[in-house]
């Protein structure tokens, strides 16, 4: 069995939608095919502004007229005349309704919140997109994510219940051999007493590979508007190479420098089932992409470039002077696990302790509240975390461009610097 999985932009129209059940019909060689399809377009971000207790509450009623127009123009293009897609759209959209009301506003549920509100994006794209494939003749069965994947109930980042999910997935497998595209949601799971769960946003490419490794499937492939694995993000470079081959672990190290092709949980599961992953693009779908697997090293060898903007550095030194030691580090390291941030860089030195991180103000601004009440801290904002995968000097000079290094690290294929943006 197949596992395709098409992101938010792959579905964002209906022109969208129709190039991707055009891509759908022309591998459906191996029945049935296992579809995980994410939220149209932007639905994620807007649903986040709906959930109680939100910042932006003011705009809920406009954002919400949006959200129909948006789904119900969709469907219309999709299916004339057609009332049943309506009505299953707009009885979803009630239930989004009432779940909103239905919920505690206050801080302590938000988490919880968010999943029950922001996964109705996931449910209504494949509620469109299933109604759409049957229409054109393809046997798709709906398949509902929240009992496929089971999760605990860590809201907004569900932990996998792998031997769960994977009775569950074997058992709905055992119930739809008949058909031909099993369709189901990216991003959404749930918990053992029916609770909706998220896996994090961009979560989708997480669910292909937890699908996979129930399954275990032949392959995942994961439709992108890019050719393929790309050295560079296009956005911050010209000159682009794709990369067609990647062994796991290097995919595992590039999702954690920061490279936003494939969500960073999605490789070990299917590395270890040793099933490959391929990137494809929905726009050129013959061209052959690139592939994640049990390669010994990248094709072609080129250097790879991950940048990570709005980093701020933050500079931390006991009050009195004495040197960074152990302890100060693990009270440090407190405060950051207890907020919740990612370290991107950090160096120590006798005086003080440096750490890299995204400058999210609303991170940010408590953490060196807290870390000011122990330490002098001092910071440099607007800056920009480089990394370089298999860097030759003469790389990096041209990157960097004669900006001052603040901070750089350099091991035997890695080389990381951080520079004004
Ligand atoms: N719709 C979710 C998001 O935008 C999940 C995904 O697209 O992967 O984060
Ligand atoms: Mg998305």
């Amino acid at each position: 069995m197949k596992v395709f999985k098409f992101g938010g932009a792959s579905v964002n129209s209906a022109d969208a939608v129709r190039n991707m059940a055009q891509v759908v019909q022309s591998h459906l060689e191996s029945k049935p095919l296992m579809v995980v399809v994410s939220a149209m377009g932007k639905t994620t971000n807007l649903l986040e502004k709906l959930v109680p207790g939100s910042a932006d509450v003011s705009s809920a009623n406009t954002l919400r007229q949006q959200l129909e127009v948006y789904h119900l123009d969709i469907a219309k293009s999709l299916i004339p005349n057609d009332k049943t897609i309506i009505k299953k759209i707009q009885d979803l959209l009630h239930q989004l309704d009432n779940t909103i009301v239905s919920l505690q506003p206050d801080a302590a549920h938000y988490n919880y919140n968010y999943d029950q509100v922001v996964s109705f994006g996931e449910i209504i794209s494949t509620t469109i997109i299933a109604e759409y494939l049957n229409h054109l003749g393809i046997n798709t069965l709906w398949s509902d994510a929240r009992q496929l994947i089971q999760t605990d109930n860590h809201y907004r980042e569900g932990r996998v219940d792998w031997q769960a999910s994977e009775t569950a997935t074997k058992t709905l497998l055992a119930d739809s051999i008949t058909h031909s595209v099993i369709l189901t949601q990216g991003f959404i799971g749930g918990t053992v007493d029916h609770k909706t769960t998220t896996l994090g946003r961009e979560g989708s490419d997480y669910s292909a590979a937890i699908l996979a490794y129930c399954l275990n499937a032949e392959s995942v492939t994961i439709w992108k508007d890019v050719p393929g694995f790309l050295n560079a993000d296009p956005k911050f470079f010209a000159d682009t190479v794709k990369i067609s081959q990647i062994p796991y672990n290097e995919a595992i190290e590039l999702a954690y420098y920061g490279a936003s092709v494939i969500h960073p949980k999605t490789v070990k599961p299917i590395q270890n089932k040793g099933i490959p992953l391929f990137i494809r693009s929905f726009i050129t779908p013959e061209a052959e992409g690139s592939s994640i697997g049990d390669y010994k090293t990248i094709v072609p060898e080129t250097p790879l470039y991950i940048f990570k903007n709005n980093q701020i550095l933050l500079s931390i030194l006991p009050r009195d002077y004495s040197f960074i030691a152990e302890d100060n580090l693990q009270v440090i390291f407190g405060i950051l696990s207890k907020i919740g941030i990612r370290v991107n860089l950090m160096q120590n030195s006798a005086l003080s302790f440096s750490i890299c991180i995204d400058n999210n103000p609303q991170l940010v601004t408590p953490l060196i509240e807290e870390l000011k009440s122990m330490f002098r801290v001092r910071y440099n904002e607007n800056l920009q975390l480089i990394t370089i995968r298999y860097y030759t000097q003469e790389v990096i000079d041209s990157i960097v461009a004669g900006r001052p290094i603040l901070l750089e690290q350099r091991s035997r294929t890695t080389e990381q610097l951080i520079v004004p943006a």
